[in-house]
């Protein structure tokens, strides 16, 4: 008997049916003792639906409005698992980040949780309720309807489990666990029965859609017991852990990428000081967050510049790149968004050298050029050519022998 928040995403309340099954699955438990805050996502595919709907009326819509349109698409979900407890006969009631209260910041579309106030879900507790939460949503001091960015449910489960000492909070989607890379591209890919707060973090900052950052920043903070687990199928899941004697003894845990980035190139700048920040400058002005950075120098006193944004900027960052390339007199201003950027991760690698060449090895061998390299104490980045993904990472997890079970310490 503890105090669990369960938290299911969008394919796990994809459907009546789906809900239906989640509440046996709450009820189960709610029957053995448990004490259940439950946070539930949109249905799958709703805030997509939500947001083509905006777009068809404004291409830039207003934040705030933004966040009362996605909203509703949890609230959706709570009401309706609440309904299928109550057919089961488990006492439950839905609220929304609002009435929790979950206060944020008010920076709209990607606010930060400021505080909980757990009362009213201790009191339904107490009375033997299940607590059913809109994930992704909260409300800033004006009362305006925030969200957390795309998925923030799994930090809305987080951030509730920080706030109630929950015994654990268990993140429920449509794999069974943190595998060494995404099993839809590789379908070799191993479960790990635990990873390291920190790795699980590059992982998650670095494309691996299974947590949001913000989640396991939270998690690693307030040291909250984090597992991620199937809502489909029974079993143990990852343990998101801090490092311990007992951890897998592998040189790389796992293997992320990123689809959404784009690359930007100036030529021909005039090699002179200040060149980086001439160019960097407005970009950081215009709020666009800059992700890798290469500065070459060619031999007739000229710099090559290139560096990588998300995606959704790539085209304001062109046109404002294009009016710097004039006031600087540089050559001219290309661009690529058919890239990707593959990461490998491991807090083993700050104690092994050799762990670039084998990764650089394993590309080369399959004949893919690296068009950018970034490095960290426990992650190598490559940028390369999107039509290479898969094989990308397939070659890295077979040479790093990630299919295999490590060898226990
Ligand atoms: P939810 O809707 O439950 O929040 P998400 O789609 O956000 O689910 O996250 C689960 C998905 O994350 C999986 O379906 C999988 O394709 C993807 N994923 C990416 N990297 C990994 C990884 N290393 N381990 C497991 N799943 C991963
Ligand atoms: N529904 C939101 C999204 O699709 C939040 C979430 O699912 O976590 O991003
Ligand atoms: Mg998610």
């Amino acid at each position: 008997m503890g105090l669990f928040v369960y938290k299911f995403g969008g394919t796990s309340v994809g459907s009546v049916e789906r809900i239906k099954a989640v509440a046996e699955k709450v009820k189960q438990a709610h029957d053995q003792g448990d004490q259940l805050v439950i946070v539930v996502s949109a249905m799958s595919g709703e805030t997509n639906r939500l947001i083509a709907l905006a777009n068809e009326i404004q291409k830039y819509p207003n934040s705030r409005e933004m966040d009362v349109l996605l909203s509703t698409g949890e609230q959706v979900t709570t009401s309706l698992l609440s309904m299928a407890l109550h057919e089961l006969g488990c006492p439950a009631c839905s609220y929304t980040g609002g009435q929790v209260k979950i206060l944020t910041d008010s920076s709209h579309t990607k606010a930060r949780i400021i505080n909980i106030d757990d009362k009213r879900m201790r009191e339904d507790l107490t009375a033997g309720r299940v607590v059913v939460v809109a994930g992704f949503q909260g409300v800033d001091d004006k009362g305006n309807i925030t969200t957390l960015g795309r998925g923030g449910s799994d930090t809305t489960a987080v951030a509730l489990a920080a706030a109630l000492k929950a015994d654990e909070c268990c993140i429920f989607t449509d794999v069974d666990g943190v595998y060494t890379t995404d099993p839809r591209v590789e379908p070799n890919a191993r479960r790990l029965e635990k990873i390291t707060f920190e790795e699980m973090l590059e992982m998650a900052s670095l494309g691996s859609k299974v947590l949001q950052i913000r989640s396991v920043e939270f998690a690693g903070k307030y040291n909250v017991p984090l597992r991620v687990l199937s809502s489909f199928t029974e079993g143990k899941g990852t343990l998101i852990t801090y490092e311990d004697d007992q951890m897998e003894q592998a040189l790389i845990s796992g293997i992320a990428f990123n689809r959404d980035e784009a690359k930007l190139t100036i030529t021909g700048v005039p090699d002179l000081p200040g060149v980086a920040y001439k160019i960097l400058g407005p970009i950081a002005d215009a709020n666009i967050e800059v992700d890798m950075i290469i500065q070459n120098i060619a031999g007739d006193e000229t710099t090559d510049f290139t560096f990588t944004v998300h995606r959704n900027d790539y085209e304001k960052a062109k046109e404002l790149l294009d009016s710097i390339c004039a006031e600087l007199g540089a050559k001219a201003v290309t661009g690529d968004v058919k890239i990707v950027k593959i990461s490998i991760v491991g807090v083993g690698m700050r104690s092994h050298a050799g762990i670039a060449s084998t990764m650089f090895k394993a590309l080369a061998d399959e004949g893919i050029n690296i068009r950018m390299i970034s490095t960290s104490e426990i992650k190598i980045s490559v940028v390369v050519d999107e039509k290479y993904l898969e094989l990308a990472v397939r070659a890295l997890h077979s040479a790093f022998e990630l299919d295999r079970e490590p060898i226990e310490s």
